[in-house]
């Protein structure tokens, strides 16, 4: 079922939480509404499963407005990040809730009512925890029940509010690749709330980024990344460098008085610029590396990961935050207090002006400047 998000304003009191926000999630999808705390996912979630009512605007299932529409009626199941399972049920009865409380008219016999919560809990993978209580279970088991009972009435959508928030990284990574391969089986529209990124990234079709009641973004994991509209947005989806630069009239611009040559469709004229980096998109070299490279002090290295990562300070006296691969890190023979030349590879160059992000490529491929 698809869900059609029009034109939806929110407010609390005078404060207004949703702005103008327009979204289209097709059948099948599985999206995440990203932002930081406070940017209003929980309000969309809550007005997509009625139990919020927006100002202005509407939603559409299926084509169909849903205004009216109960929140009973509306086929969507719930899993929230403090998910509270009926403490005092086992987890049997926790997943059956929902069907026994049906109309006498649509609710299953006892017997469709097992056999359904047994297909749940294989489906989950918890078949061997039907008879403990929710206090017998971890947190990621929990989560895992929780999503069971929410899809025992057999929604048509699922709505996920930050539904591994509470767990340790570990067993949220492992749950998050379960629930996309969860989605695809069940061929269920998904609508998935998270302020993790590398969670977003991971999991999703597409990603809303949303900030202050409003989206900045839609697109796939790639495009939100790579193509970013948005200073808030290539800031919010990693780790990124920020070095504030002032272009002259020549066409280069400085960062303190290193002078970075800029491609002409940056343009030129008096005006300042932001350049964004993030830490992968730096050549490290011992020798000086000529145009647009600088020299940097390694002030700390944790060799402990994937890429190594470094805290440079640069030649301006600003921090600098490169990562190198193992390779690299070793062939240099990088150490503590050690002068070095930088390069970036490529910048996102930001000109308040015309609140525009462009790519600046200072690296070509190949290693050739
Ligand atoms: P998120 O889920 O992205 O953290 P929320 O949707 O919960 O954000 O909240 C968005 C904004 O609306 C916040 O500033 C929050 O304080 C406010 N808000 C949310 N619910 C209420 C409420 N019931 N009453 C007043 N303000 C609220
Ligand atoms: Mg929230």
């Amino acid at each position: 079922m698809s869900i059609e998000i029009k034109n939806v304003s929110k407010d609390f009191g005078n404060f207004r939480a949703l702005k103008n926000v327009n979204l289209k999630v097709e059948t099948g999808e599985l999206v995440a509404l990203l932002g930081p705390s406070g940017s209003g996912k929980t309000t969309l979630l809550r007005i997509i499963a009625g139990l919020e009512t927006a100002e202005e605007g509407g939603i559409l299932f299926h084509g169909e407005d849903a205004q009216d529409k109960q929140t009973k009626d509306r086929h969507v199941g719930f899993v929230f990040q403090h998910y509270a399972l009926f403490r005092h049920m086992t987890v049997f009865d926790n997943i059956a809730f929902g069907l026994r409380v049906q109309p006498k008219k649509i609710r299953p016999s006892n017997e469709e009512i097992k056999k359904r919560v047994h297909e749940l809990l294989g489906l989950v993978q918890l078949d061997w925890v039907a008879d403990r209580h929710p206090s017998q279970l971890s947190g990621g088991q929990r989560q895992r029940i929780a999503l069971a009972r929410a899809l025992a009435v057999r929604p048509k959508v699922l709505l996920l509010d930050e539904p591994f928030g509470s767990l340790d990284a570990k067993v949220r990574r492992e749950l998050r690749q379960w629930l996309r391969r969860f989605h695809d089986d069940l061929h269920i529209t998904s609508l998935f709330v998270t302020h993790d990124q590398e969670e977003a990234l991971e999991v999703a079709d597409r990603i809303v980024v949303m900030n202050e009641g409003r989206i900045e973004q839609v697109g796939t994991p790639e495009e939100v990344y790579h193509n970013p509209v948005s200073p808030f947005v290539l800031n919010f989806l990693g780790n990124v460098n920020l070095f504030h630069s002032r272009i002259e009239e020549d066409g280069q611009a400085y960062v303190g008085n290193v002078a970075f040559q800029l491609p002409e469709k940056a343009g030129s004229g008096k005006k300042t610029a932001t350049f964004y980096i993030r830490p992968h998109q730096f050549q490290v070299a011992r020798v000086a590396g000529g145009q647009n490279s600088f020299k940097a002090k390694i002030k700390y290295i944790n060799p402990a990961g994937a890429p190594v990562k470094l805290e440079l300070i640069s030649e301006w006296g600003g921090l600098v935050q490169v990562e190198v691969s193992q390779e690299e890190y070793q062939k240099l023979a990088l150490k503590k207090d050690e002068d070095i030349y930088v390069t970036p590879k490529e910048i996102s160059l930001h000109a308040p002006e015309n609140n525009q992000l462009d790519k600046v490529w200072f690296v070509k491929e190949g290693g050739g400047i």
